[in-house]
């Protein structure tokens, strides 16, 4: 089922980087974030709506790179930007 509350987007160019995966894989505290086959990122779309909003991905990853949205009400994108 697609989550109803939350999407995250990630830059292509960090999904297919190894190492930022890996990082990614490790932060997310609700396992959001996985490796697929050749440490590409894989979105686990069934943990989506239990994201608690830590910013832990925006602060692992490059400014931008990352953008939490809520899927409901003012549509409030949690993005890093600097
Ligand atoms: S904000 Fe926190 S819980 Fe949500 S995807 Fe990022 S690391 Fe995971």
């Amino acid at each position: 089922m697609a989550a109803l509350f939350i999407n995250v987007e990630v830059d292509p160019a960090l999904a297919k980087d190894a190492a930022a995966v890996k990082k990614l894989v490790e932060v997310c505290p609700v396992n959001i974030f996985a490796e697929a086959d050749l440490g590409l990122l894989a979105i686990v779309e069934k943990n989506l709506d239990e994201c608690t909003l830590c910013e832990l991905c925006l602060q692992a990853a490059p400014a931008g790179a990352v953008r939490v949205k809520k899927l409901y009400g003012d549509r409030e994108v949690l993005v890093r930007t600097d």
